[in-house]
């Protein structure tokens, strides 16, 4: 028999040359400066200098002047309020939150869902925030939360559709039952049957309005299909009471938990749990902040979300920025309320420090997307959600580059942003997404849901 020979054309792959890398992993530490080479959907391999490993097939990305760091990532957003921005500027109370955005939840249509869906997913891609937990407690039919699910398809960030079963505050047991129903089937056709980007995920029924019966078959479902959840958890004691119910485990992420106790906070650290916490909401709406370090100190992993754009930006630099300055205050309040004043260091103050907020919104989000093993560092073997920070012209921040990040750099700085090895934004533009299709879906939105109330319809383009 004559040999034959056998070409195999490369894989196509892409070289991030020269950036000052941030791998987020305790073994590759930082590169000063570093590549990354992607392969397909995947990190290949990371290294002070990866040229000879360049194929004819593979891109290359000269990152001089950038910090490279894993792709950010949201773990609690309601990405159908997003054309509501800035409707909740004022609010002060629960009360003003349910009048001025809640309320309006009835009068989304599918075409609304997918609108506002998509013009999030659009500027969170564009801000860097390659993933998201977001947390549709808008699902009034069953087409509403496909027409949430068609729009992040489009845009191709990492989501993880948290499915609303928070229905009318009187809705009966059948309304509940075809919302379980549903997600059965979301799960074999979206989470067994799609590519891994975009999954099903529950957003259990709040516990005080939904009922401990309620939640508990919602739990059921997740785990008999293996789904992740996640939940308000706004009054005290519920993080308890999951506990006491056999029912807390690390695939349910609380959101908030600002009222959580040292209790509370021992037994999520013990199940390998953590909190969302979405410092800029909580704060401007009165919660206390302690639970911040508490929660960190306990080994409740943080992870960082926007909440609403209702009251700020899509802008996790900020969150992170806040959560730092936060934190710092606690401690340092701690201190003066001790009688230790002028501020001096001792063990374990302050204690965090900028790159903690990085790990944040990267390790910690990638386990509480569920993907811990699969994301959030910048190392062989994971997902490649990677971001580029232009640091120029002006000039990276002395000292620690992590410290950069948290607190030097806007969205406006978001250079380069790679999901599962795709480029997305290049240059500082999206490439494959258009702002103005964005900006279009968010007027469309208000003119549906707030009709006359609606703003100016904005510049036509
Ligand atoms: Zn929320």
């Amino acid at each position: 028999m004559p040999e034959t020979t056998r070409t195999t054309t490369p894989e196509p792959s892409l070289l991030i040359k020269g950036a000052t890398v941030l791998t987020m992993d305790p073994e590759l530490g930082d590169l000063l400066p570093g590549d990354v080479l992607v392969t397909g959907d995947r990190i290949t391999a990371v290294g002070p200098d990866l040229a000879d490993r360049a194929t004819a097939a593979t891109e290359v990305i000269d990152a001089r002047g950038t910090i490279a760091v894993p792709g950010l990532i949201d773990t609690h957003m309601h990405a159908w309020q997003v054309p509501l921005k800035g409707l909740h500027a004022q609010g002060w109370t629960g009360e003003d939150y349910q009048s001025e955005v809640f309320h309006l939840r009835e009068r989304f249509t599918p075409d609304d869902i997918h609108d506002a869906t998509f013009s999030g997913s659009v500027q969170m891609l564009d801000a860097g925030i390659t993933g998201v937990i977001d947390f549709c407690h808008n699902v009034m039919s069953p087409e509403a939360a496909e027409a949430g699910l068609r729009a992040h398809r489009a845009t191709g960030q990492r989501a993880l559709f948290a499915y609303g079963m928070l229905g009318s505050f009187d809705a009966t047991p059948e309304d509940h039952a075809w919302r379980l129903e549903h997600v059965r089937r979301l799960d074999e056709e979206v989470n067994k049957g799609g590519d891994g980007l975009l999954r099903v995920g529950l957003a259990l029924g709040s516990i005080e309005y939904g009922s401990m019966a309620r939640v508990t078959r919602e739990i059921a479902l997740a785990r008999e299909l293996g789904l992740r959840m996640t939940v308000h958890q706004n009054p005290p004691g519920q993080i308890r009471a999951l506990h006491e119910a056999g029912l807390l485990a690390s695939d349910i992420v609380p959101a908030h938990a600002n009222a959580a106790d040292d209790g509370e906070l021992a037994l999520l650290a013990a199940c390998g749990g953590g909190i969302s916490f979405t410092p800029e909401g909580e704060f401007g709406g009165g919660r206390s902040m302690t639970v911040l370090n508490r929660a960190h100190r306990a080994g409740a992993s943080p992870s960082l979300g926007i909440d609403t754009h209702a009251r700020v930006a899509i802008d996790l630099f900020a969150a992170m920025r806040l959560t730092f300055l936060l934190m710092r205050n606690v401690d340092a309040a701690a201190e003066r309320e001790a009688g230790r004043w002028p501020l001096a260091h001792h063990p374990g103050v302050p204690l965090v420090q900028p790159r903690h907020m990085l790990e944040y919104a990267t390790v910690n989000a990638a386990a509480a997307l569920g993907l811990g093993a699969d994301l959030g560092r910048l190392a062989p073997g994971r997902l490649a959600d990677v971001v580029l920070i232009d640091t120029e012209p002006y000039g990276v921040a002395l000292g620690d580059p992590a410290a950069h990040v948290v607190l030097q750099t806007t969205p406006r700085d978001v250079d380069t942003v790679v999901v599962g090895g795709r480029i997305r934004k290049r240059g500082g533009r999206l490439i494959d997404l258009d702002p103005t299709e964005a900006g279009a879906a968010t007027r469309r939105v208000r003119a549906r849901v707030l009709g006359s109330a609606a703003p100016d319809p904005g510049p036509a383009r």
